[in-house]
């Protein structure tokens, strides 16, 4: 049985009228940067994250990159973030010659620890910048907290957490001074190409953001501030607007899958030797909002599985094992970011960081995508116990 990692064919088949329709639209309007098909993307996106202002740009990335830019980083500011991420998350604050000052993660849910955060803060912070991984929000009472008591800005890398919901609170993204959201193909709300949003609560924050995607002018070809070409296409809008409508539905399947695995894992025997993903919230910080497990909850979106990731021992055998039988799997990330080459001058060693480090030789993500079947996710796990024998 042959096992994708992600199939976005079998998810476009279905949309395909709707799909082409709306490119015709965009063609026949002439327009193909930013205009009407931005605009109501934004208002719509800004409505399914309930938050006041959402601003289209050109990548996830740049999202993260231009929140930076309209707080104002510059060289020799420290942001904190999490050790354990995609690298785009610590490559903008370099890129702003700013320093990435790295937090170990929480073993259990992947996101930054964040009763390690205080003792990185120094008189050079000026933003904490959390990750809500794989689909889950970070930790973020106390990340808040933290950043009243010494007056930081929080960004919150929501990429891979569209629509994810932090207790009973917030969506992700809209807890602290800017979400950033990334619609690269394989999220949770993906185009068909590059694509990014800020979010944002603050009025004065959204209108930087808006000058800064156009090179910084207002009005055209006045330029107040050094941005750049920060701009989403109008396809791109136009076909994750067809693609929103169907989030919560392809969402709700992730959830079922992810529900699938854990019964199918437990059935099986493998609870011990896999460790399945979990969604922990400390107790002892906010009262959880409902008692059950998180994933029992019938609540729309604790963790919307972006990635379903299990940790195991004899990883990259296991990987290798699964791929002669079909498999597709992923690592989600091979390595820390601390030890990234590029970051060898901040001078972090092996050891520093030992929960991102052990994650990065032990995570293995396993296909969750909405539409593979529950005969696949029985392979899939058949094919782990086989090789664990
Ligand atoms: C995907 C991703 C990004 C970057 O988004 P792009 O749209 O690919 O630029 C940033 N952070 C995290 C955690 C991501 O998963």
């Amino acid at each position: 049985m042959k096992v994708p990692i992600l199939d976005l064919n079998a998810q476009h088949k279905k949309i395909e009228e709707e799909i082409n329709q709306a490119i015709k639209r965009v063609c026949a309007s002439g327009q193909f940067i930013l205009g009407d098909e931005v605009a109501k993307f934004e208002e719509e996106i800004a409505s399914y994250c309930k938050v006041d202002y959402a601003i289209g740009v050109s990548s996830g990335t740049d999202s993260l990159l231009v929140s930076l830019m309209a707080l104002g980083i510059a060289p020799g500011d420290e942001v904190i973030t999490s050790a354990y991420s995609f690298f785009a998350t610590a490559g903008v604050i370099s890129r702003l010659s700013a320093k990435p000052v790295f937090v170990d993660i929480e073993p259990e849910t992947f996101n930054i620890n964040p009763f390690l955060i205080e003792e990185k803060i120094t008189g050079k912070t000026k933003a904490l910048l959390p990750v809500h991984l794989f689909g889950q929000v970070a930790e973020m009472s106390p990340v808040m907290q933290l950043a009243e008591k010494y007056n930081l800005a929080v960004i919150e890398d929501s990429a891979q957490a569209i629509g994810a919901q932090y207790k009973d609170e917030r969506i992700a993204g809209t807890i602290g001074d800017a979400g950033c959201l990334s619609f690269f193909p394989t999220k949770n709300l993906g185009g068909f190409g590059d694509g990014g949003m800020v979010l944002t609560r603050d009025k004065k924050f959204s209108e930087k953001i808006r000058i800064l995607r156009v090179h910084g002018a207002r009005p055209k070809y006045y330029h107040k501030v050094i941005g750049g070409n920060f701009r989403l296409d109008s396809l791109q809008a136009a076909i994750l607007r067809v693609k929103l409508k169907y989030l919560d539905e392809w969402t709700e399947k992730r959830q079922e899958n992810g529900r699938n695995y854990r019964q199918i894992f437990i059935e099986k025997g493998l609870e011990e030797l896999v460790h399945l993903p979990k969604a922990i919230y400390h107790p002892h910080l906010t009262p959880p909002p409902l008692r059950g497990r998180i994933e029992e909850r019938g609540i729309r979106n604790y963790h919307i599985y972006n990635q379903f990731v299990i940790r195991v021992k004899k990883r990259d055998q296991l990987k290798e094992f699964l791929e002669e039988n079909g498999v597709d799997t992923a690592i989600y990330y091979p390595i820390s970011l601390p030890l990234q080459e590029c970051f060898k001058g901040l001078g972090y060693r092996s050891g520093d960081f030992p929960q991102a480090e052990r994650a990065a030789k032990e995570t293995l993500a396993l296909p969750i995508y909405p539409e593979i079947t529950r005969e696949m996710q029985g392979y899939v796990v058949e094919k782990i116990k086989e090789f664990y024998g």
